[in-house]
């Protein structure tokens, strides 16, 4: 009995076979047909030698062969190892060294990055999809191509794979902002119950209709949007890569009701040409994490009658620890939101003690949606737990009077200058108000009278310039005297993880002379 995520399109065939599961370019695919897909993928794999626990790695851009691959893998117990498209071959070799993939599915639009991140691992068999027409080819790791059957499988066979859920499911690395990335171990009930979660605070429904436009290989965008909408036999409608314009369209095209993104995702769309010119009135949730909506941005989708929902959390956590309803977007502007139904969330002082309301501690969160361990990494799992059950995000912050959560920044992130704690992410914010602004990251440097001292390092919008002591002026009188940047540098660029975070640790290191 297959009781893990690889019986779900199969278990919802039965009920609702001829609905719309996916919509790629234009093509829509039933429950059924993808049910069929995944049922020959899943016999493919099989007859390659995939079994409980191999990991299976994928390496593409939004393709219906990512769910495919990571349905297929479920069915059978196998461990999905999503690869993040913007890495560098060595990075890619390392995932797939580290998980010990030995299957790699790959779109052939990434066939070079996959022939060079997958030289020297472990991968004994590569499986080419083509983006056009889906069809697959096998090959060895020296390009022979090897014999590859799709057997169509009668619909109940792969369900017998006794899979349970708290078998692995998907080893997902983090985005290695703060040091070399760490794969999380997600079983089926972990990301069960953050579907779960989603289902509940985000009131997701059966005729809802998805557009996903971020990368599916990020947990957010496939646990916060895909699968919570497959588990209801929604319509999931999957872009390759996300357009401002074209997501506009879409949405018009299609009525979509759910989109989930990043704030930059939504402010790219707010400041598009066609902004004003399409009709979005079909959305009902707007989905956004990674950190809080600016409320310039909240602005401009409340004159259109959209509010967020809000959401913070981590890989480990699979990924929701916390959720901002809509109704308090702008009351709670600011906010992470409040925790998730099934999850805990506590505040915790530098001693383990629970903080006080308002006092600022680490974020702290358990609950079935957690991990209960890295991959091979038993030196990060003991350092990432309290108690055996809270995990450490590594977040500082601080609950309100009436129980919501607001991040204040990282834990390495934090500058203690003269003994009083600064974070950065509070004078980001203010700095990012500037017009001529489109980037800042500002960060701790010595000082030999207060031990460290913040330093703003600022990117400008095109045609725009800014000298220093303007952004001095525009936080005077908001920020306490030490919180200030002593100094403000214009650079051209910042260094960046895949994931488009930036590396504080680097700059740090840097500007450290
Ligand atoms: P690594 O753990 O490898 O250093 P990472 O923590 O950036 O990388 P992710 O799991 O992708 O890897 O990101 C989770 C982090 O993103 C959180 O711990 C938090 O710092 C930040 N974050 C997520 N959502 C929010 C939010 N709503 N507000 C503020 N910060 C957020
Ligand atoms: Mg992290």
């Amino acid at each position: 009995q297959n009781q893990g995520l690889g019986s779900w399109i199969h278990r919802q065939r039965i009920k609702s076979g001829s609905r719309t599961a996916l919509v790629f370019r234009d093509q829509a695919t039933s429950y059924a047909e993808l049910d069929d897909r995944i049922n020959s993928l899943a016999a493919a794999l099989r007859a390659a030698g995939v079994r409980q626990g191999t990991r299976v790695a994928f390496l593409g851009d939004n393709h219906p062969s990512f769910l495919e691959t990571f349905f297929a893998a479920g069915s059978l117990g196998a461990v999905f190892v999503p690869l993040n498209t913007r890495l560098a071959p060595p990075e890619i070799q390392f995932a797939l060294q580290d998980s010990g993939s030995t299957v790699l599915v790959n779109t052939l639009a990434l066939d070079e990055l996959a022939v060079r991140g997958s030289r020297g691992t472990g991968v004994e068999l590569r499986l080419l999809v083509d983006d056009g027409t889906g069809a697959v080819r096998a090959e060895d790791p020296e390009g022979r191509v090897q014999p590859y059957e799709p057997a169509f499988e009668a619909p109940s066979g792969f369900a017998d794979a006794p899979v349970s859920l708290e078998d692995a499911a998907i080893i997902l690395y983090t985005s290695g902002t703060t040091g070399q990335p760490k794969g999380a171990l997600l079983t089926h009930a972990n990301l069960a119950w953050n579907c779960f979660n989603v289902l509940v605070d985000y009131d997701v429904a059966e005729n809802d209709i998805a557009l996903m436009i971020s990368p599916l290989f990020h947990v957010a965008s496939l646990d916060m949007g895909v699968l919570p909408n497959l588990l209801k036999g929604a319509t999931v409608i999957l872009e390759t890569r996300f357009e401002p314009g074209r997501t506009l369209e879409l949405i018009e095209k299609y009525r979509a009701t759910y989109i989930s993104g990043v704030p930059t995702t939504y402010q790219l769309l707010c400041e598009h040409p066609d902004w004003d010119k399409r009709d979005i009135s079909s959305l009902r949730k707007l989905t956004c994490g990674g950190s809080a909506v600016p409320l310039r941005v909240i602005d401009a989708y409340e004159e259109r009658g959209l509010s967020f929902s809000g959401g913070y959390g981590m890989t480990e956590t699979a990924p929701g620890a916390t959720a901002l309803p809509p109704l308090f977007s702008r009351e709670k502007a600011g906010s992470a939101g409040a925790p998730h139904f099934f999850t805990s969330v506590r505040v915790a002082r530098l001693d383990g003690s629970d903080a006080d309301p308002g006092e600022v501690g680490e974020v702290q969160i358990s609950g079935p949606n957690v991990i209960k361990s890295y991959w091979n990494r038993p030196d990060a799992t003991e350092a990432a737990f309290v108690d055996g059950h809270w995990f450490r995000s590594g977040d500082m912050g601080y609950f309100d009077a009436d129980g919501f959560l607001f991040i204040s920044d990282r834990l390495k992130d934090m500058i203690i200058s003269g003994g009083e704690n600064i974070y950065p992410a509070e004078v980001e914010q203010i700095i990012s108000e500037l017009d001529a602004v489109s980037g800042v990251a500002v960060i701790g440097v010595a000082d030999e009278k207060w031990g460290e001292v913040p330093k703003a390092l600022v990117t400008l919008r095109d045609g725009f310039t800014l000298e220093p002591a303007e952004v001095a002026a525009h936080l005077d009188g908001r920020l306490a005297r030490y919180k200030i940047p002593k100094t403000v540098e214009i650079v051209s660029d910042f260094p960046r993880t895949a994931s488009g975070k930036i590396r504080k640790a680097d700059l740090k290191r840097q500007y450290a002379g």
